[in-house]
């Protein structure tokens, strides 16, 4: 079905990058590894789309992740960016942009006063992780299994085998002394929880999750797990803090805590929060944050952190999303995209699930029935994705190169687009399953 894409010039900046960056790139899903082949070396991107090394045009489903949710180089966010550039890159002093910014995300976010920016996700959550162990004088973190939160040492901790394990590190370099404080537990499970809580409860700091689990594919949760464990900490003294990372102002402009009506004690944000340019915040109640530095002894800091060039970036992205209600046209063309794939997936036999949630979307490959917990992602996912991802990308769409990454709609997309990608899907989809019986 697919036409062959000329990739000449990406294979060799590949071949030149490899020499230069390890592996060939600055962040490691870039490599392609999972779905094998060359990556794609992008030249510009605008919109729903971008124009690879090779001037092949793609419809783009990552979006950089989730930060260009508006479109690639929105012309408000581009304006912005140039105009605060031109008034100087960075300060490493106090300005008015920042401030405004975080009056920005205390309107939009429930339960927050305070802000403190930082230049990535890695760096929110690490920090709201040490502001919560200063605060609790505690030092047990429980993260659960399938949950990315950045790649600081205490949370690149796997699952062992039992519903309560002392975590093993799923990076070498992490020390195990390190890992052995943090707690791994499955999704979706609250007897596991209370378990931990009953057992460990007065060592817990804080409990860390995406409440939209959307890093080993979407794995939505039931309100009820979210509001027992809001009752957990609580009853245990143990903060809560919500990585809304990916779906901080996406599910709701007040993220998850919005959408479920659950209340974190502290939240952590990026992506979006930068409009493409980078930034990351972690946030909550001021009582929290007089131990927080400088006001108290939980030291935390960056020469970048509140960056006005970034800042202006996240104030017209939150400004166009708030005033364009773009989270409903989103939700709009994502249910679009569902009522075309669900009926085909009804119909078939084929062994994948279509899960979305407003602008994020993903196939489980190898389910039926859309999985809830990391332990219930089928294990042949991978190999079913690499021939999806290839057949998609041969017809000019482009997805994540990980069978455990999300799809990304932004406001840039059109109806035409979604009926032409969810096209190419499913004949990608028949390919793919036709390959996998042979
Ligand atoms: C992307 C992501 C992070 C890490 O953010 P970086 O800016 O890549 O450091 C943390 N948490 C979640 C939920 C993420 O999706």
């Amino acid at each position: 079905m697919a036409r062959r894409l000329n990739r000449g010039a990406s294979a060799e900046l590949f071949a030149r990058a490899q020499r230069a960056l390890p592996g060939g790139v600055s962040s490691p899903v870039r490599a392609f590894k999972a779905v094998g082949g060359t990556p794609l070396f992008f030249a510009s991107a605008d919109g729903a789309w971008f124009t690879d090394a090779d001037g092949n045009r793609y419809l783009d489903f990552v979006q950089s992740w989730g930060p260009s949710i508006l479109g690639h180089a929105h012309p408000e966010v581009v304006a912005a960016v140039q105009a605060a550039a031109a008034r100087g890159l960075s300060f490493g002093a106090p300005h008015a942009g920042e401030v405004e910014l975080a009056e920005r995300v205390k309107a939009l976010y429930p339960g927050v006063d305070r802000v403190r920016f930082t230049s990535s996700g890695t760096e929110a959550t690490m920090s709201a992780i040490r502001l919560a162990r200063g605060a609790t004088g505690r030092s047990r973190l429980v993260k659960f299994s399938g949950c990315y939160h950045g790649h600081s040492d205490g949370l690149l901790v796997a699952a062992g085998s039992g519903a309560i394990t002392f975590g093993q590190p799923s990076s070498a370099g992490v020390p195990a002394e390190i890992a052995r404080l943090t707690s791994v537990l499955p999704l979706d499970d609250e007897q596991a929880l209370a378990a931990l809580f009953a057992a460990h409860g007065r060592e817990i700091a804080a409990v860390i999750l995406e409440p939209v689990p959307a890093n080993n594919g979407l794995l939505l949760q039931r309100p009820e797990f979210l509001r027992r464990l809001r009752e957990l900490c609580t009853q245990h003294g143990a903060l809560l803090i919500f990585d809304e990372v990916i779906s901080g102002f996406r599910v709701a402009l007040g993220g998850a805590a919005e959408l479920y009506g659950v209340q974190p004690d502290l939240a952590t944000f990026g992506k979006i929060l930068g409009g493409g340019m980078p930034v990351g915040a972690f946030a909550g109640p001021a009582p929290l944050f007089e131990h927080l530095a400088p006001l108290g002894p939980v030291y935390q800091a960056g020469t970048l952190s509140g960056n006005p060039v970034a800042m202006a970036a996240g104030r017209a992205t939150l400004q166009v999303l708030q005033r364009d209600g773009v989270l409903a046209k989103l939700d709009r063309l994502g249910h679009r995209m569902e009522s075309r794939l669900q009926p085909a997936l009804q119909r078939s036999d084929w062994p994948v699930a279509f899960c979305r949630l407003g602008s994020l979307f993903w196939f489980a490959f190898g389910a039926r029935t859309a999985p809830t917990r990391a332990e219930d992602v089928a294990g042949d996912a991978a190999a079913l994705y690499r021939t999806f991802h290839a057949e998609c990308l041969d017809a000019g769409v482009y997805l994540a190169p990980s069978a455990y990454e999300v799809g990304f709609l932004s406001a840039a997309h059109t109806e035409a687009d979604i009926e032409r990608a969810t096209e190419t899907m499913l004949q990608a989809l028949a390919a793919t399953f036709a390959e996998a019986r042979r």
